[in-house]
């Protein structure tokens, strides 16, 4: 099929929708899909997604071949709403609005009313007898166009309507009169004529095409590139462009406009939830320039406020909105987010999107459309992003805490969180990078604070209701988040949050819970998560479905039991090293490893030996008969050594050595390159005494605890058979020692990191020694691409934004490349010894896309942190229902 300049939807339109989303957008198709199911859609017509590539191919501009076809789409317009577009008597306006293939909720900019100008409005004034409703149009139009299209600065315009205000004794814009309005609109065009030395265009058409130009443009802006950046959004993908009729919401007390989830977007309940404001337009119910009213009755009780919600108000019109809200639902088959406008009496409906959910109400809704014969287990299985598990799993306030709260706004995001005030978005993310912890407050939030809304723990503002940019946002993010915390205020010039007499400098310590609303001085302990009810439920149909296992990276006692509490079916990782930097025994390990020769080493191991033993012991304990791999020694040396001078002396003394000897040790060790260094089974070849160890621990523990614990015992840094053959032998023969000692015997297993691409290729003789394969994809990573993981942090930025790497490959596994080297190792290891077990530890255990990947290389377990475990348990499933 050709690909369609522009595609028309509402009214005589033919449906439209099935082109898609990424081709219309995501807006676009949906608005021509409620317009094909028969809902009251403002005609118009959209521009796809293909044409902003082409926008940017011809410089910034629009292709000819698409000016000539904007007359058609304009007459399908005219055609349908009896307006003319620059008709002096009768004018037609329209809106020109963003939409890419997902949505990108306030990252790119709309401009309402175009098509006015000095002789329309007056025109729209006539017509409708309201002369204030058209000058409050025209001049909002004009603020719009020059703040999106011309990119004058919005204060420009804001300060204008303040002075007016100010001037007019008023404090509402709705208390502005039509001539107040007119006087208005010739500020904004003097504004516009002096900031850009032109006059301001008259012609629609001109407008309209600038508009258009504009929102094409706004796809590569700061803001939407840094929103890309964070959810992995492709810039080839491009933005389509949606051009209106539009609809008002601004003509008076019978008119209103309004946003709506149809069940609870924090708590997941089936309810109307939503916010509408009477005479207003666009963008005012969430910009927090009047506070907004509630849409059922029982939501305006429950926050005992005194505006009639919308339920009330126009009780026709909410039944009928309501009616809608179903048909939607059964439609699309999920919790839609819908914006609406009530023009006279008359209801329009102009967006709807899947609505974004905290975890707790994503959990909920899956279960409950299950119950409601909705959708089945299998689609609520794959409904709910893993990622955002996250949320559910992190800590909420301790109820039994003292609070002492300094001020309550609205819950606009789950979660709590306590940090350091910050008052701007650029200290928030440089405090963040140094790992301080933050809450970004601010009067409200814009676009521009996206990356330090990233960066903080949680967020706090002083305007915006529950739909406001920083709840919306927050809670896309998984911040916690208080909105319209209306006591606090914020003096730029001072740093400081003030809340009535009492000052908080930036970097003084609070605390939100937003689940209550809450703001409190300090910091305030958090109580672990319960995990039981509609995460429960979820969790039992993802472990149905699921194939592979998931394990845990845990070697620490509360480690291995948060593990088991998330559901891990064992320890895919337990880095042996993480038990020696305890104060008791870090000076046994310097001195095993600086003492110079095997007698030195062997009375530094001793010491170790009980303590190793115990350690083990109490992981199989708590493991209870799961499989657990534990790993041999592995880091690179120099993370042992010591460095201050206490240290040295300290060592010096243990090990037998003078102080001098000791640094001429220290020297001797010394390595360039440590990651590529003396480490892994390369440590354990040059002293089998410490593999010896470390396996006669294992096994006596193993012994000890007797609960057919069957360890699987992992050398790391295998690049060839021959170093895993010999380390191997040491394993096996004090496995032999202890038996004959113990008089018992147990079933283990040895088995090797896959982590070098030599070890990928040669997996096939790798296997005759081993028991099973771990892929190691964190060092595979670095090896592989030869990118140290430590360094990467100053250039892997510019890789990704260049589309070198489609996403960081330490978080998500490069398919292309790991990825294949892993593939090989499976397939020549399985070649060579079938049914050889196969699994993935590292940070791409618990990695979504990561998972997906594991799925399709048939491994037999995934294994991630223990915080990621359940994470891990529903990419799993999601990945074993993808794969089929
Ligand atoms: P965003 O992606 O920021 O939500 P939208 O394109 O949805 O941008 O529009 C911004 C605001 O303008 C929304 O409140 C929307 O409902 C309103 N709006 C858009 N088009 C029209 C129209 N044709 N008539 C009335 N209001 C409109
Ligand atoms: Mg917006
Ligand atoms: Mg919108």
């Amino acid at each position: 099929m050709v690909a369609r300049l522009l595609v028309p939807f509402g009214g005589s339109a033919p449906a439209a929708h099935q082109l898609g989303k990424q081709h219309l957008g995501g807006k676009g198709a949906n608005l021509a899909e409620m317009a094909a199911i028969g809902l009251p859609v403002p005609p118009g017509f959209i521009i796809p997604t293909t044409l902003c590539a082409r926008y940017y191919e011809a410089g910034g501009r629009l292709p000819d071949t698409l000016l000539a076809a904007l007359a058609d789409g304009l007459a399908h317009i005219e055609r349908e709403v009896g307006m003319g577009f620059g008709n002096p008597e009768n004018p037609l306006l329209v809106s020109v609005r963003s939409g890419a293939r997902v949505s990108m909720p306030g990252m790119m900019d709309t401009v309402l009313n175009l098509g006015l100008n000095d002789e329309t409005v007056a025109g729209l004034a006539r017509r409708s007898a309201n002369p204030r409703f058209a000058w409050d149009s025209y001049r909002r139009f004009l603020q719009m166009y020059g703040d999106v299209v011309l990119g004058l600065d919005h204060y420009l315009f804001e300060d204008a309507l303040e002075l007016m205000k100010d001037d007019r004794g008023v404090t509402l814009d709705t208390q502005l009169s039509a001539e107040d309005l007119q006087a208005l609109v010739a500020d904004y065009q003097a504004i516009i004529e002096k900031e850009t030395g032109q006059p301001f265009p008259q012609a629609p058409l001109t407008q309209l095409e600038g508009a258009i130009g504009a929102v094409f443009g706004s796809w590569r802006s700061d803001r939407a590139s840094v929103y890309r950046r964070l959810n992995d959004i492709p810039e080839s993908w491009g933005t389509a462009v949606t051009v209106q009729a539009m609809v008002f919401g601004n003509m008076g007390e019978t008119s209103a406009t309004g946003v709506a989830f149809t069940r609870d977007p924090a708590t997941g309940e089936k309810r109307i939830f939503g916010e509408y404001l009477i005479n207003a337009q666009g963008e005012d119910v969430v910009a927090g320039i009047r506070t907004p009213q509630y849409l059922t009755r029982a939501a305006r009780e429950k926050a005992s406020a005194r505006d009639l919600s919308m339920e009330e108000a126009m009780p026709a019109v909410f039944a009928e909105l309501a009616g809608m809200f179903e048909t939607l639902e059964r439609h699309y088959r999920d919790c839609q987010d819908i914006e609406f406008t009530v023009q006279e009496g008359r209801l329009w409906l102009l967006q709807t999107r899947s609505g974004k959910r905290t975890a707790k109400a994503a959990m909920r809704m899956a279960g409950d459309m299950v119950d409601e014969g909705l959708i089945s287990r299998d689609e609520a299985v794959l409904r709910v992003d893993p990622a955002v598990l996250d949320q559910l799993l992190h800590p909420t306030l301790d109820p039994a805490a003292r609070r002492q709260v300094i001020a309550v706004g609205l819950p606009a995001s789950p979660g709590a969180a306590s940090g350091a005030i910050v008052l701007d978005s650029a200290t928030a993310a440089e405090r963040a990078a140094h790992g301080e912890d933050v809450i970004l407050v601010r009067v409200e939030t814009s676009p521009e604070d996206i990356a330090g809304m990233h960066a903080a723990r949680g967020i706090l503002t002083a305007r915006g209701g529950m739909t406001s940019h920083a709840a919306v946002v927050a809670r896309g993010m998984g911040r916690p988040c208080v909105s319209g915390a209306g006591q606090i205020s914020i003096d730029m010039d001072a740093r400081v949050m003030r809340v009535g007499s009492h000052s908080f400098p930036e970097g003084s310590i609070i605390t939100l819970d937003g689940a209550s609303g809450e703001v409190m001085e300090g910091h305030i302990p958090t109580i672990e998560p319960e995990l039981s009810g509609d995460f429960a439920r979820l969790m039992e149909w993802a472990d149905g479905v699921r194939r592979m296992k998931v394990r845990a990276n845990a070697e620490t006692p509360e480690d291995c039991t948060t593990a088991r509490r998330f559901g891990a079916e064992g320890i895919g990782l337990a880095r042996t090293e993480h038990m020696f930097f305890g104060a008791d025994r870090i000076v046994h390990v310097r001195a095993m490893i600086l003492g110079g020769d095997e007698g030195a080493r062997r009375a530094a191991l001793a010491h170790l030996l009980p303590m190793q033993r115990a350690d083990f012991a109490e992981i199989f304990r708590i493991m209870a008969g799961l499989p657990v791999t534990i790993r041999l020694l592995d880091p690179p040396l120099h993370e042992f050594l010591p460095s201050r001078e206490a240290e040295i002396a300290e060592v010096a003394l243990s090990a037998g050595l003078s102080v001098q000897a000791l640094r001429r040790r220290l020297v001797e060790l010394h390595e360039t390159n440590p990651m590529l260094g003396h480490r892994g089974c390369r440590l354990l070849i040059s002293y089998p005494e410490i593999p010896e160890m470390q396996a006669r621990a294992i096994f006596e523990a193993a012994l000890d605890v007797d609960q057919g614990v069957e360890p699987e015992i992992m050398v790391p840094l295998v690049a060839t058979a021959r170093e895993l053959e010999l380390v191997k032998a040491v394993i096996d023969r004090t496995a032999e020692a202890v038996f004959a000692e113990r008089g018992r015997r147990i079933a283990y297993t040895v088995g090797t990191m896959i982590e070098l691409p030599r070890a990928a290729l040669r997996a096939g003789d790798i296997a005759a020694h081993a028991g099973f394969f771990s892929f190691g994809t964190n060092d595979m990573t670095q090896t592989a691409l030869g990118i140290s993981r430590d360094d990467a942090g100053r250039f892997l930025g510019d890789y990704v934004e260049a589309g070198i790497y489609p996403r960081d490959p330490f978080v998500s596994i490069d398919a292309e490349g790991v990825g294949e080297l892993v593939a090989i190792g499976a397939e020549r290891g399985r070649a060579a010894r079938p049914g050889l077990k196969l699994g993935i530890c590292g940070e791409h255990g618990g990695d979504p896309a990561s998972i997906l990947f594991c799925e399709g290389q048939r491994l037999d377990y995934v294994s991630c942190s223990p915080w990621r475990v359940p994470i891990a348990r529903l990419a799993a499933a999601q990945a074993a229902l993808r794969q089929g």
